[in-house]
């Protein structure tokens, strides 16, 4: 996808300050951080929303949550971090390329 941040973040052709990479997954820090810690998982693969995902996309899906666990330890929060993924604009996804962001270190615990 020629016209998607996250694709064009993958290529290399926008800058992020990587926390992971590898042949499938790419983790950054959110560029507008809701809390102390808070980065993003997303698959190299192109899928839109969580709405796009196939099952074909299982494995990989599933390699996000575990990556962000890990890092989410890595980094300090292992104890206590949200996942969360938006599902289109009503549910207030800005970016439309699968990720599932990580936010912890947050002392007061969220309504939900
Ligand atoms: P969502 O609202 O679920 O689509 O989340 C998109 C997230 O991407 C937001 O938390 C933004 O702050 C974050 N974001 C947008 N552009 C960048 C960027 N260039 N680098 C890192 N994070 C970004
Ligand atoms: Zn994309």
């Amino acid at each position: 996808m020629t016209d998607c941040l996250f694709c064009k973040i993958v290529a290399g052709d926008i800058p992020a300050e990587k926390l992971y990479e590898d042949d499938e997954v790419l983790a950054f820090w959110d560029i507008a951080p809701q809390a102390p810690k808070h980065f993003l998982v997303i698959p190299k693969k192109h899928i839109a929303t969580p709405s796009d995902i196939t099952e074909e996309d299982d494995k990989l899906v599933g390699k996000l949550m575990r990556i962000g666990s890990q890092l989410a330890a890595e980094h300090g929060v292992g104890d206590g971090f949200r996942i969360i993924s938006n599902n289109g604009a009503k549910a207030g996804q800005v970016v439309f390329h699968l990720h599932i962001h990580i936010l912890g270190g947050k002392e007061k615990p969220w309504p939900i």
